[in-house]
């Protein structure tokens, strides 16, 4: 019996060894992560270059004015703030300048408040002031402004996310009405500009100052900022230059994304590295798939509950076959993948009550239907006059089961 523990044991300690002993095409798989800053910014020089000249009369005291950066995702813009206030740091050392900068991302602090609070504790270092009122932070923060007579850079990166922005841009310009000494400076970024239409003209002209765009990359852009990553996450000759060529082809397509272009870069390594191979076409491609699924999954999380049973309704219906086939006889094959409105509606209903949810109107589920295809899960065409009237006939633009379980986990 012991021997065959010990040997049992023997086994896995190799499993362990070759594990460790093989090697991997990865040097550092870490400069592909969406965490890493590179030091070197290529095509953005001129964007640095203007973002360090509105901030600069800052460093001799002077209030520089609020700025507005806008662009699709991926093109760069939490990077090169990020590098400019880490220039920014250095200058202040060098100078001694009476400046401070904070970096707050409002996915994560969407509230007035949670900005505020993050502003409060990062003049007060060590201090909690979890609790209270806003006008106490907002005293609070003018206070330590002024008394160090302070020009203080707050970046709302993703600003369009904070709920309640007309009052937050409101408090922080009022603020600067208020105080004698010290200024707080604006740069808010963000990756959609439709959020400004909805704001107050207020508020919008605070914000907008200076304003500039970051535009997509191209191809070859794309191609470069892979090569240099490259470099550094493989090891020699372990990623083939076709191979970034293609991955940044396709993000090219994708708006013009270095962050999704990375992405297939590091997922294509991963594939490879699992059978020993160095990346080449064929796994940048696996990885497009890949990467499009864990875009979906991410999509369906973010779904509210009643479009997600929508959603559910149709990845069912898809895997069963619908209506549409049985009446028109069309091939199953593509015939099962789409289906009646109304049909869609009688899942979705039958769902709700199976799991004690009150089904909404069918006006609002086409207005779930509406959503759904603009995210691009599913699309819309309508019937034509021959088949039942006009009705609209819904396809499901991925894989059913992937979307099941995606939905399911979501609900666990
Ligand atoms: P945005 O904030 O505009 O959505 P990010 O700044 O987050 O975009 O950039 C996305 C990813 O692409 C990050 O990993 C970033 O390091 C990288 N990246 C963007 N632009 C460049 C560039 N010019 N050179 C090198 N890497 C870049
Ligand atoms: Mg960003």
């Amino acid at each position: 019996m012991k021997y065959h523990i010990n040997k049992y044991i023997g086994d896995m300690m190799d499993i362990f060894d070759r594990e460790m002993a093989r090697s991997s095409i990865f040097l550092d798989r870490n400069v592909l992560s969406p965490h890493y800053i590179p030091d070197h910014l290529p095509f953005r020089e001129k964007e640095i270059e203007k973002i360090m000249k509105v901030l600069a009369p800052a460093l001799r005291k002077k209030r520089p004015s609020n700025l507005f950066i806008y662009g699709k995702t991926g093109t760069g813009k939490t990077a090169t703030v990020k590098h400019v206030m880490e220039k920014f740091d250095q200058a202040k050392e060098k100078y001694n300048s009476p400046v401070d900068h904070i970096y707050i991302n409002c996915r994560t602090h969407n509230r007035k408040y949670q900005v505020l609070l993050k502003m409060v504790e990062s003049l007060y270092p060590g201090e909690n002031f979890m609790g209270f009122a806003s006008t106490h932070l907002y005293d609070r923060i003018l206070e330590n402004i002024s008394s160090k007579d302070i020009v203080f850079i707050t970046v709302l990166d993703e600003v369009d996310q904070v709920k309640d922005i007309d009052d937050l841009l409101y408090m922080l310009t009022r603020a600067n009405d208020h105080i004698e000494k010290g200024h707080i400076s604006i740069i808010g970024i963000s990756n959609n500009v439709t959020f400004l239409e909805k704001l107050d003209p207020r508020s919008k002209s605070t914000l907008m100052q200076e304003e500039m765009v970051f535009a997509p990359y191209n191809a070859i852009q794309l191609k470069a900022i892979l090569a240099e990553r490259a470099k550094l996450a493989f090891r020699e000759g372990m990623c083939d230059d076709s191979a970034l060529e293609l991955a940044a082809a396709y993000a090219a397509q994708e708006s013009g994304d270095a962050r999704y272009a990375l992405k297939l870069l590091l997922k294509a390594g991963e594939i490879a590295d699992e059978s020993g191979e160095k990346v080449t076409d064929k796994h940048v491609k696996l990885a497009r798939s890949a990467v499009e699924e864990d875009i979906v999954v991410d999509l369906i999380e973010t779904l509210p509950e009643h479009p997600a049973i929508v959603l559910y309704s149709i990845a069912e219906l898809s895997k069963e076959g619908g209506r549409y086939a049985k009446l028109t006889g069309i091939s199953r094959e593509v015939g099962d993948k789409v289906l009646f409105s109304g049909e869609v509606y009688e899942r979705y209903e039958t769902l709700c009550t199976k799991w004690n949810k009150k089904p909404r109107s069918a006006r609002w589920y086409r207005e779930y239907l509406k959503e759904l295809e603009m995210m691009g899960l599913i699309t819309i065409t309508m019937s034509g006059k021959g088949i039942r009237g006009n009705t609209q006939l819904i396809r499901l633009a991925y894989n059913p089961e992937k979307v099941i379980a995606a939905v399911e986990k979501k609900f666990e």
